[in-house]
C-alpha cells in the first residue's frame, strides 16, 4: 500500500495541535493530525473542565495579543458550532497580604497585571480588600492589606470542548484525523519527513510537533534537557454555602505576599456543587509514562488548610472530585515555538509551563499563517529556542 502523503502532519491533537490542524484545514492545506489517544482525553495537559483566560497576562507582554485573539477565535467557533466555550465571568487576581515595609518599586503578579492592562488599554479595576469583600463575598476572610486586579473581559474556557470543537471543524474542512497511533520516530529527508508509527507510516512536507508532556522523548536534544514534566493536582471542594458566591463569580488567582504561594480557581459550575481550586508545583519532575495519576487527599487537605480556608468562605474540605494533570515546563517558563535545530522540516510547539491554553487558538492560527503565507500576523519571535543557547 502506498504511504499516505500530506503537506503538513500535526503530531499531537491536544490544545495546540487541534488549533493548528483546524487553522490549516481552514486554509485548504492537505493536512493530517495524529494522536496516540483519542482527544480530548485526560492523559495530557488539557483536561479538568476549565482553564483561566485573561488578557493582561502577567507572564509578559508577548502573550497579550495571543490571549486576545484566542478569545475572538473561540467566539467564532461558538457561533459556528452552537457550543459554549468561553465563559466571560471576569478574572480576579489578588495579593493576599501586603507588607507595609514593601519598597515603593516592588512588583508582584498583581502589579504586573495592572501595569499590562494600563499599557494595552485592557478594561480593569484595581480593588482594595474592602472592595473585593463587598463585590465577591467568597473572599470575605481576606486580610485588610489584600489588593486585587479585576478584569471583566477574562474568565474561563472549557478545554475539552475547545479541542473537540476545533477537531470537529478540522474534520468538516477535510483534514485527516488519525487517532490511537503513537508516533515513534521522525525521519527527515530531502523533501519532507517520514513519520513512523507502530505498523504504519506517513509522509509530510512539514511536521508540526505539539506532543505536550511526551515532547522530549520524541524530539531528543536539545528538548530532552529543556523540558521538564511537572505533575499537578486539581481539586473540586464541596460548596457548603452557595450564598457566598454571587451569580457572576470570577475565576481567580491568589498569591501570598511576594508571590511565595499561589492557588487559582473557578466559579462554581451550576449543578456541580463544588469549586475547583488548584495550586502549582515546579520542584518535582516526572516521566510522562510513569506519571503518578492518583491525586493525594493529604495534599488536598494541606491546600485547603493553608490557602483556601484563610482566604475563602463557603467551602468545605471534602472533595467532590480530584484529578492529576501535568505541565511541560521550560527553564524560563516561556513557550518554545520554533524549528527543530536538528530535524529538518519539523516545527516544535511546546506552549505550556502551566499557562498555554488561553493562547492556544491564536498559536494554531499563527502557525497556519506561517505555513501558508510564510509569516504570521502575531509575532511568535519571543518563543524561539535561541534564548537558551
Ligand atoms: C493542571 C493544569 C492547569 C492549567 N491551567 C491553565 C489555565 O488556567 N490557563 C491556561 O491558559 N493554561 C493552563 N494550563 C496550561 C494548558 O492547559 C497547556 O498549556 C495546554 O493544555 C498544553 O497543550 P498541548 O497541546 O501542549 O498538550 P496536550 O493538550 O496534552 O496535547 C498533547 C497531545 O499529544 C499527543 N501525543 C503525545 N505524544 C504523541 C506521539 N508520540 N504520537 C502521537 N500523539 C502524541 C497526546 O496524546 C496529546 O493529545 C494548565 C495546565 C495544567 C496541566
Amino acid at each position: 500500500m502506498p504511504t499516505p502523503e500530506f503537506d503538513v502532519l500535526v503530531v499531537g491533537l491536544g490544545a495546540m495541535g487541534a488549533a493548528t490542524l483546524y487553522q490549516l484545514a481552514k486554509r485548504g492545506v492537505k493536512v493530517a493530525g495524529i494522536d496516540r489517544f483519542s482527544p480530548p482525553h485526560d492523559q495530557g495537559s488539557s483536561h479538568g473542565d476549565t482553564r483561566i483566560t485573561r488578557q493582561a497576562v502577567g507572564e509578559g507582554a508577548a502573550y497579550v495579543p495571543l490571549a486576545i485573539r484566542s478569545q475572538q477565535i473561540w467566539r467564532e467557533l461558538e457561533a459556528e458550532l452552537d457550543v459554549e466555550l468561553f465563559e466571560q465571568c471576569g478574572v480576579l487576581v489578588m495579593t493576599a497580604s501586603t507588607d507595609p515595609q514593601r519598597p515603593a518599586d516592588a512588583r508582584d503578579f498583581t502589579d504586573n497585571s495592572i501595569e499590562l492592562a494600563r499599557r494595552y488599554g485592557i478594561e480593569h479595576q484595581v480593588l482594595d480588600a474592602g472592595e473585593i469583600r463587598q463585590r465577591f463575598p467568597q473572599f470575605a476572610p481576606l486580610d485588610d492589606s489584600a489588593r486585587g486586579y479585576f478584569e471583566p473581559g477574562g474568565g474561563f474556557v472549557r478545554p475539552e470542548r475547545c479541542i473537540e470543537a476545533q477537531l470537529t471543524r478540522a474534520r468538516q474542512l477535510r483534514a485527516t484525523l488519525i487517532t490511537g497511533q503513537q508516533v515513534l520516530e521522525l525521519k527527515p529527508g530531502a523533501d519532507g519527513v517520514e513519520v513512523i508509527c507502530q505498523g504504519s507510516r506517513f509522509k509530510a512536507r512539514q511536521v508540526i510537533v505539539s506532543a505536550g508532556i511526551w515532547s522530549a522523548p520524541l524530539l531528543g536534544a536539545p528538548f530532552d534537557s529543556l523540558l521538564r514534566v511537572c505533575r499537578q493536582q486539581l481539586y473540586w471542594f464541596r460548596l457548603d454555602q452557595p450564598a457566598h458566591y454571587p451569580a457572576r463569580s470570577p475565576s481567580f488567582i491568589l498569591h501570598s505576599a511576594e508571590d511565595r504561594d499561589t492557588c487559582y480557581g473557578f466559579p462554581p459550575i451550576p449543578g456541580e456543587g463544588s469549586v475547583k481550586i488548584a495550586t502549582e508545583q515546579y520542584e518535582q519532575a516526572s516521566q510522562p509514562d510513569s506519571l503518578d495519576r492518583q491525586p493525594s487527599s493529604a495534599d488536598a487537605q494541606r491546600l485547603f488548610r493553608e490557602l483556601v480556608a484563610p482566604h475563602m468562605a463557603g467551602l468545605a474540605p471534602q472533595l467532590v472530585k480530584a484529578s492529576v494533570c501535568a505541565y511541560t515546563v521550560t527553564p524560563d517558563s516561556g513557550f518554545i515555538i520554533d524549528r527543530h535545530p536538528h530535524l529538518a522540516h519539523v516545527t516544535v510547539v511546546s506552549a505550556c509551563s502551566g499557562h498555554g491554553f488561553k493562547h492556544s487558538a491564536a498559536i494554531g492560527e499563527a502557525l497556519a499563517q506561517q505555513v501558508v503565507d510564510g509569516r504570521s500576523e502575531l509575532d511568535l519571535g519571543s518563543f524561539s529556542l535561541q534564548r537558551f543557547t
